[in-house]
């Protein structure tokens, strides 16, 4: 496999094109939004820089991973010749319903397609599909070029092949999958997600402040990044998203996004990307 396409170019997809790029896979960066996409590739460029003034990668290391990587602001032009598909387009069941509809007619019937949803059902994303074997979840951690966690998540009707080449993929990327079954929010964020959703309950309470709250839980748990940090860093527009899939999937209270989250997104105030979260940037 050497040719990935990869939807959206936000936060996750330019990651996931970085770290493609530099195994030396053609990648097709696509975005509807070709702000994004230059964005993206200034975003790729700054990293890998910071990979070379590390010692990591070498420069001509870098040039190769800048040059595997080439942009589109449609899907029908970007994929018509991936092996595999990665869609990492806005955390909205009816946007991935809508591209993985396209990627069904616009890619090699052998082509395998995956998602980055943190939470959005595979099963759901499969069916709109006529190859649900073919269809899985490849759940990356942000920053990409860092974490090394792959959440690979088999939809109801996902193959074994499937499975084995994500698994394998994954591996050469210098990442290690872990297999679960379809649910919502996954494992990570099913586990993530509440803590971060009662970190900000106790916040809105006033039980103390964003930087204590965040003090105690690295202070205490040895977590390297405090829950409200976190939330900021993910983006509190991705978290309320989560949070509401979780909340309506299994149709229990305890997921319900704590309302200044609510109010906090409809504000604009979406953590690092806007400027403000919990914290100013
Ligand atoms: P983002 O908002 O930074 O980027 C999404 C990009 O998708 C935008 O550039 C937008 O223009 C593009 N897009 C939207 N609709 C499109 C379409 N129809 N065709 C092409 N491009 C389209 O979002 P993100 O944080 O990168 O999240 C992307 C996915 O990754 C989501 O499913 C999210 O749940 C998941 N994810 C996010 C994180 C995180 O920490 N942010 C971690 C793991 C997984």
């Amino acid at each position: 496999m050497k040719k990935i396409a990869v939807i959206g170019a936000g936060t996750m997809g330019n990651g996931i094109a970085h770290v493609f790029a530099q195994k030396g896979f053609n990648v097709h960066l696509i975005d509807s939004n070709s702000k994004a996409l230059e964005k993206a590739i200034q975003t790729i460029e700054k990293n890998l820089n910071r990979q070379v003034s590390k010692g990591t990668i070498d420069e001509a290391e870098k040039a190769n991973a800048l040059q595997n990587i080439l942009t589109f602001t449609t899907i029908k032009e970007g994929v018509h010749q991936a092996e595999l598909v990665i869609e990492a387009a806005t955390e909205n069941s009816e946007i991935k319903k809508s591209i993985f509809k396209q990627l069904d007619v616009n890619t090699h019937p052998d082509c395998i397609l995956a998602t980055n949803t943190s939470s959005i059902s595979i099963t759901q994303l499969a069916n709109v599909t006529n190859r649900s074997g073919k269809v899985i979840g490849m759940h990356f951690m942000n920053p990409v070029p860092v974490m090394k966690l792959v959440e690979v998540i088999n939809g109801k009707e996902t193959s074994e092949a499937t499975t084995n080449i994500i698994v394998e993929l994954t591996k050469i990327l210098d990442k290690i999958p872990c297999v679960v079954k379809d649910a919502p929010g996954f494992i990570a964020n099913r586990i993530l997600m509440p803590m971060i959703n009662e970190s900000i309950h106790a916040f809105a309470e006033g039980i103390s402040d964003a930087a204590t709250i965040d003090q105690i839980m690295k202070l205490g748990m040895a977590h390297p990044m405090g829950p409200l940090q976190l939330a900021d860093y993910i983006g509190l527009d991705v978290c309320k998203n989560i949070l509401d899939i979780m909340h309506e999937g299994f149709n229990n209270e305890k997921y319900a996004p704590c309302p200044l989250l609510v109010t906090m997104v409809a504000q604009g105030k979406l953590g690092i990307k806007s400027g403000e979260g919990f914290y100013k940037y």
